[in-house]
């Protein structure tokens, strides 16, 4: 009997649920669950895709709440702009996010990827729905997808895939205009295709990846795609809570023997946990690398064991441990050391932010030039000074010549005034006297003030002719 359980409980490893012998892929018709978590995932997948949808409309101080313009290089979180200058703090940031989401795995499992991840919601929240609606449940959609066509295949089938593209393209509207921002979006549509060429085609390229990916690739994006899925293995230990199976309590699985039920466990393996599974697994095989813990498979569990008059949560939200030992969640030494990495990150993270600088500067010698001699009879640099402005309106700034003795000259004009959420360049001259030459290079520092404000000091170099002293 035990040699019995370990091949069978070794065989899932030697094939994937959606492919079969020859490697082709077998389309997943999951039952569709009802219970408590998917009421909850419901509501929350109701309240994220709320969020995504109406995220472009939302603006502080008239600024989109959240812009990633990767196009011209323009970021904008909760109202405050980023600019390529403010990598420093894209890298922290980054950092944070993933050791979060590496503190998040240890602990919770993959409940990211089953309640939050933008694929699952949209798959299972909102695709999947459109599809029990239009084809029924898992049977009546193999039973459909196996009959030849006929009215009843075309309508479905066509008003399916009417709605799926219509839903990318809602879809795909958003997600451009979080990287072109709504005001673009509206100028493209009133303006046309002619007017905005390369925007249209990214707005179709994208209508047909997402429906690519909701009508077609479905669970292959988190088994093969995904890297995050990929890390699991490295990331989950025996304390990490995921979806589990109660092998303890529900094996030996079976029928219940009547004259014994004491000789079966409470897995009266009715195999429902694994028909509403979207990845096609069996969760009593493990915690398996496909598993999203949409938490499907808890749900008819649970419907089961009320059924028979068991007590739920033979699949249910745990680990290893805690099934096997019956201990509860501590954080072990793994968990703690990350926390603290985690919230050192953040507090560097937060201290940059706060320290950030509305205007970033960028002060060098223009390239290939050397000395010049005035008609005065001074002696300049030539310099090229950029300027970032980061806030949202416009800003005069004024230079002052700290260090070595001398003056700044523009090269066009008296002053500077940078445009708000722009770069702004200009080119200027440090004349300085012969006499008080006293080095080829001379170490430059120049105040950058805006309103009488000090904002930054720039550093550079003056380059002399050394001889004239002599
Ligand atoms: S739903 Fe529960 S009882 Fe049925 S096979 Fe799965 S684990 Fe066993
Ligand atoms: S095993 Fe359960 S939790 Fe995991 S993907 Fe399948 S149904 Fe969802």
């Amino acid at each position: 009997m035990e040699g019995a359980k370990v091949i069978d409980q070794q065989q899932f490893r030697d094939k994937l649920a959606n492919v079969d012998k020859k490697g082709k892929r077998l389309w997943i018709f999951p039952k569709k669950p009802k219970g408590n978590f998917y009421n909850y995932r419901t509501w929350f997948s109701w309240f994220l895709m709320g969020l995504m949808f109406s995220g472009p409309f939302l603006k502080l101080n008239g600024k989109p709440l959240l812009l990633l313009n990767v196009l011209e290089r323009k970021f904008i979180i909760f109202g405050m702009v980023f600019w390529p200058q403010d990598l420093n703090l894209f890298a922290l940031l980054m950092l944070t996010f993933v050791l979060f989401i590496i503190l998040f795995t240890v602990v919770f499992g993959r409940v990211w990827c089953g309640w939050a991840c933008p694929q699952t919601i949209f798959m299972e929240m909102l695709f999947r729905k459109i599809e029990y609606l239009i084809e029924g449940d898992a049977n009546q959609q193999k039973k459909l997808a196996e009959a030849d066509y006929d009215f009843n295949k075309i309508w479905r089938k066509g008003l399916k895939h009417l709605l799926f593209w219509l839903m990318s393209f809602i879809i795909a509207n958003t997600f451009l205009a979080y990287i072109i921002s709504l005001d673009e979006l509206w100028l493209m549509v009133e303006d046309g295709p002619a007017a905005h060429l390369g925007k249209f085609m990214a707005l179709a390229l994208f209508t047909t990846v997402f429906n690519f990916v909701f009508a077609r690739l479905r669970e292959l994006v988190c088994i093969f795609i995904c890297p995050y899925g990929r890390l699991q293995g490295l990331m989950l230990d025996k304390n990490s809570i995921v979806v589990a199976y109660d092998f303890v309590r529900g094996e030996p699985r079976g029928k219940v023997d009547k004259s014994d039920p004491s000789k079966k466990g409470d897995c009266i393996d009715c195999k429902l946990c694994v028909n509403v599974c979207p990845t096609g697994i069996d969760i009593r095989n493990g915690t398996q690398l496909e598993c999203v813990n949409c938490t499907a498979c808890i749900d008819a569990c649970d419907e089961v064991m009320v059924k028979i008059n068991k007590p739920k949560g033979l699949v249910r939200f745990d680990s290893l441990n805690g099934i096997t030992l019956g201990k509860k969640f501590t954080f072990n030494p793994r968990n703690i050391a990350y926390s603290v990495v985690l919230v050192g990150l953040f507090s560097v993270f937060l201290f940059a932010l706060i320290t950030r600088k509305d205007i970033e500067t960028t002060l060098l010698r223009t390239p290939g030039m050397l000395y010049q001699k005035t008609e005065t009879g001074k002696i300049s640099n030539l310099y090229n000074i950029e300027f970032v402005n980061k806030t949202f309106r416009e800003l005069p700034i004024q230079l002052k010549l700290v260090e070595p003795k001398g003056e700044i000259k523009l090269v066009e004009g008296n002053d500077i005034l940078v445009e708000k959420e722009s770069v702004g360049k200009a080119s200027l001259f440090i004349e300085r006297e012969p006499s008080e030459i006293k080095q080829i290079s001379t170490p430059v520092v120049i105040e950058v003030y805006s309103n009488g404000v000090i904002i930054e000091t720039v550093k550079s170099k003056f380059n002399g002719p050394v001889f004239i002293n002599k």
